[in-house]
């Protein structure tokens, strides 16, 4: 058995970590656990210190951990076939059960769906989808994809770009040209504190008007967001954001792909996020609660009316050039469909629902007005407390004082992980949907703890 130590000296020497300052690691300045086993909503480090993951590893274990069911399918699967491809029409039979189950979950006018492994793939393939079918419809000018400021759609070459957080932009010469941003809606942080949320709506699509008279309508071809920002900042939209927004899209004939990379299967309390906020997209990708994590499986889910343009295309040009060997991988397949069985058998869209309602309740009564806490909001099991140094005032905390992470070091020691968010003095949490409303007041109750001990 391998030491701890041992472990640790491999890991600085050997393995670069995502979204990690590579020199500090290195040097072993910065904190690195070593997760070994996980159960229900709790993982468990090499130390034997047990934490309550009120973040859901990064926002995927939906079905909580150390689910047998899901192992069990995963181990079948490996022993039976661990891999064939999909080109060309091949499937198997996890990969064409778990394509009728998405299509049985997605709204009722989306019933095909092309398979990746993660979020940003998903999106890439998603941007080349818009793209074939701009041009199959004779207007390849229609390139440009709008996104928001603080959305979150990957870190590849055009999805980092998609991705509204300047950490991921910064030092490597992003975003690429076809992506331009529109305002984010984020009402907390609204341009004058006596707009009431209507008006910033109205803010909101009067602005991305505005950026679609400048760009041209001709030269854009689609828009994307996610439901409710997630890595962004864990926003839900001001009320009547998503109408407003359609109608602009519809107006200018420009096609909409809500990236439910998070939000898909249960977490907001309804099956789809597009469902909850009333959208109507043209392709819904989704990735994490699709498998919850135990294998990586992503995919992009078309409308009947794009698979037309699809069939179209295909018909006249040839298959379409654009694939992944690990698409619909048999054994990310398998997990997918024990793992949605398992969100039915427990009612899990159900429990985000309630115990969400009782979470984001409960947040606000032990938060809503503590000395540091500018603002407490979320949607079914998404939730977040933005800090300031003076909420009276609207003055934020400096960066270089790192609230946030001192906060979220101070909850690990009472034994629950939150998630400082990339960009702000945001605290994010997303616990498995299997979480129960005492876990959550260990959830709650160690957030005050941390806060108190800080400020
Ligand atoms: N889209 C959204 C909304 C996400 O939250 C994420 C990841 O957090 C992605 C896309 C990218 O997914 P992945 O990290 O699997 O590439």
């Amino acid at each position: 058995m391998l030491t701890n130590d041992q472990l640790s000296q491999w890991d600085r020497e050997n393995f670069l970590h995502p979204s990690t300052a590579f020199g500090q690691h290195a040097r072993g300045e910065s904190a690195n656990r070593i997760v070994k086993t996980g159960s229900g909503v709790f993982i468990e480090d090499r130390d034997g210190n047990r934490f309550l993951d009120a973040f859901a590893g990064l926002y995927c274990v939906n079905v909580g951990y150390g689910r047998t069911e899901i192992a069990e399918a995963i181990s079948r699967q490996a022993h039976e076939l661990s891999y064939y491809h999909a080109y060309v029409g091949h499937g198997t039979e996890a990969s064409i059960t778990l394509a009728k189950m998405v299509a049985d979950r997605a709204p009722a006018h989306m019933n095909k769906v092309y398979f990746g492994l993660g979020g940003s793939d998903a999106n890439e393939t998603n941007v080349k989808l818009v793209w074939y079918i701009q041009n199959v419809l004779g207007r390849p000018e229609k390139r440009k994809i709008i996104s928001r400021w603080r959305g979150y759609h990957g870190s590849g070459l055009i999805t980092g770009s998609l991705t509204g957080l300047t950490p991921f932009h910064n030092k490597f010469g992003l975003p690429l040209s076809e992506v331009v941003h529109t305002e984010a809606p984020y009402y907390f942080r609204r341009p004058r504190k006596d707009m009431s949320e209507a008006e910033f709506t109205a803010h909101c699509a009067a602005e991305l008007e505005a950026l679609i008279e400048r760009e041209g309508a001709d030269t854009i071809g689609a828009f994307i967001g996610e439901p409710i920002l997630g890595t962004g900042g864990i926003v839900p939209p001001p009320a009547g954001y998503w109408d407003a927004i359609q109608a602009i899209l519809k107006k200018h004939d420009i096609l909409l792909i809500a990236d439910e990379v998070v939000t898909g299967f249960g977490r907001l309390g309804t099956m789809m996020g597009s469902t909850h906020y009333g959208i109507t997209p043209d392709i819904i990708t989704i990735a994490k609660g699709l498998t919850s994590a135990y294998a990586p499986l992503s995919g992009s889910i078309v409308s009947d009316d794009l698979f037309k343009v699809l069939e179209e295309g295909t018909d006249k040009f040839g298959p379409f050039g654009h694939g992944w060997t690990y698409s619909a991988h048999p054994i990310g397949a398998a997990a997918g469909v024990a793992n949605l069985k398992l969100v039915d058998d427990l009612g899990l869209v159900q429990n985000a629902r309630d115990t969400g309602a009782y979470f984001q309740q409960a947040l606000k009564t032990a938060l809503g007005s503590h000395r540091f806490v500018g603002d407490v909001r979320g949607e079914g099991l998404m939730a977040a407390i933005e800090l300031q140094r003076d909420p009276a005032t609207g003055a934020d905390f400096d960066a270089a004082d790192k609230v946030t992470a001192q906060v979220v070091g101070e909850m690990a020691k009472r034994h629950v992980i939150a998630r400082a968010m990339p960009q702000g003095e945001i605290i994010g949490f997303a616990p498995p949907l299997c979480i129960t409303p005492a876990e959550i007041d260990q959830v709650v109750d160690a957030t005050v703890d941390a806060l108190n001990a800080v400020t």
